[in-house]
């Protein structure tokens, strides 16, 4: 059996065109795409009202934070959201921990993710993502100027399929640990990066990141990169593919030196409700476009989020022409992932799984507050 499948709207190839119909096998392959003059009197159509775009791909989550939703206050700040995340850490048991998660990957699931880049620090929540209809791809972060344990990482990797390391950040994993999390496997990194002005002072010396380590005793090995980003175009193989998250304040000469390092484009994931929550601050959007870098969407946890609502991410990233919000969320995460070649496009051939986003305004193609999604296959 195979269903066909058209809305007011379909996103094809990073274009919204009109008058498509999708024709869907069970296993959900695309079999063929056409283009007709007339949708109603085409037979044995299934019409949703709307935009039919593929299924979401989230480029940054932390799904073991979601028990944290709503335990942190909006505003407190990049250096107060840390150290409140580390009080209340404890409060609460295992049980309750991977119920939390269950929730928010149905929830992803419904509202048409097809595959997350979730950041983690344990394996707490790797059955819930086993299970999971949505697929995973878990990097374990390392961090800790002091912490040179990568193997714990890397043997957490061995047992879980689409798993590997990643470093944490710029300010917080030694220059040998960094080195070599950089230079093993294949896999994406995915790199927290200039979300705070904090990041680039510790490189001279300055701010609350370096007085905190400073109260610490901890020293740093790397600072003589000179900025976060020339210690990623120093210490990352050019062939490595790399997804640079948050860059709420990058500058324009850290985007060109990183651009001109690597080889294949490296993915600047944007966070918007993350950093709404926790600074107030917003992603760099007009410099990245302005560079025309690949971007993508991340909701971030439900610890820094009211939602993991992709559509509440695209409606805060402003006056953007919805196609290319579209294609942020679908075709840019399934780039940081190299998974472009199977999922995040509508495409003959390839099984993207199909989304409806409804309430946006059709005249005008822009998002409302009532836009949301749901999945349909
Ligand atoms: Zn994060």
């Amino acid at each position: 059996m195979k269903r066909r499948i058209a809305s007011h709207y379909a996103l094809i190839d990073s274009r919204l065109e009109r008058n498509i119909i999708v024709e869907v096998e069970d296993s959900g392959r695309i079999s063929a795409i056409e283009r007709t003059e007339d949708i109603d009197r085409c037979a044995g159509v299934e019409f949703y009202p709307g935009i039919l775009i593929p299924a979401m791909i989230n480029a940054h989550s932390h799904l073991e934070l979601a028990y944290l939703r709503g335990a942190i206050a909006e505003g407190s700040g990049f250096a107060g959201f840390a150290r409140a995340i580390g009080q209340v850490r404890g409060n609460y048991t295992p049980e309750e921990r991977i119920h939390a998660a269950e929730v928010a990957d149905a929830r992803m699931w419904e509202e048409g993710i097809a595959a997350v880049m979730d950041i983690a620090n344990d394996d707490l929540v790797m059955d819930v993502k086993r299970r999971s209809k949505i697929e995973y791809h878990t990097l374990f972060e390392h961090f800790g100027i002091n912490n040179n344990d990568v193997e714990r990482l890397e043997s957490l990797t061995k047992r879980y399929p689409l798993s590997s390391v990643t470093p944490h950040s710029t300010y917080s994993v030694n220059d040998s640990s960094y080195r070599r999390i950089a230079t093993t496997g294949q896999a994406p990194l995915s790199i927290h990066f200039e979300e705070s002005d904090d990041e680039r002072a510790l490189y001279r010396h300055e701010g609350s990141l370096w007085e905190w380590y400073e109260r610490m005793g901890w020293e740093c090995d790397f600072l003589d990169y000179g900025t976060p980003a020339a210690r990623i175009v120093a210490s990352t193989p050019r062939h490595r593919r790399v997804a640079l998250i948050h860059a709420t304040r990058v500058t324009e000469a850290d985007i060109v030196a990183i651009e001109a390092h690597f080889d294949i484009k490296p993915t600047w994931v944007v966070c918007p409700e993350s950093n709404r929550y926790i600074s107030r601050l917003t992603p760099p959007m007009a410099l990245l476009r302005s560079k025309t870098c690949e971007i993508a969407i991340g909701t971030d946890s439900l610890a820094s989020a009211r939602s993991l609502s992709m559509v509440d991410n695209m409606r805060q990233l402003g006056d953007i022409p919805l196609a290319e919000l579209l294609t942020y969320a679908t075709r840019g995460g399934a780039r940081a992932l190299g998974i472009d070649d199977r999922l995040g496009s509508i495409e003959v051939g390839k099984c993207p799984g199909l989304v409806i986003l409804r309430g946006a305004d059709l005249q005008s193609l822009r998002l409302t507050p009532e836009s949301e999604t749901y999945r349909i296959i």
